[in-house]
């Protein structure tokens, strides 16, 4: 906990809507892909993967959008996009990086869908990926963040 600086809050850019972080990230990443894009409205987004278990929303109500309307949050006042839990794996949360109070530590150990990105949008993932690894991959690259992620 100490070397991560534990809790974490953050906030939409309005701050109607806030959440706070218990436990260790699992993983930081960058996506370039073409929906990151739309919904960040930039070159790609930046998300800080945490334990589902270690995630809470502490004001607000987020409201669902993006693709389907079913797992993206947003605040439903200002719009920030602001966590995704993903499909499929329900022990983790997506939280979108720049919603974190202090935020300006993070660099993505990882970036996916580089195939779709901007040729000119580099980012300094050392594992960086034209799509996104495979279930053994994303366990390695957790594994690998747990030991040298850049922390706080
Ligand atoms: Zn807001
Ligand atoms: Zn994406």
């Amino acid at each position: 906990m100490e070397e991560w600086k534990l809790p974490w809050e953050g906030g939409c850019r309005c701050g109607a809507t806030r959440i706070r972080v218990t436990k260790p990230p699992l993983l930081t990443m960058a996506c370039h892909c073409a929906g990151c894009q739309r919904m960040s409205a930039s070159a790609y987004s930046l998300s800080v993967a945490v334990p589902a278990d270690g995630f809470e929303v502490i004001a607000g109500a987020p409201v669902l959008g993006g693709k389907g309307r079913d797992m993206h949050h947003f605040c439903p006042s200002c719009m920030s996009w602001m966590f995704t839990p993903p499909p499929g794996l329900d022990f983790l949360v997506n939280v979108r990086a720049p919603v974190l109070d202090d935020h300006l530590w993070v660099v993505p150990f990882v970036e996916t869908f580089t195939g779709e990105g901007y040729a000119w949008a580099k980012t300094p993932a050392p594992h960086s990926f034209e799509t996104i690894p495979d279930m053994e991959g994303w366990q390695a690259l957790t594994a690998a963040f747990g030991v040298d992620g850049v922390r706080p």
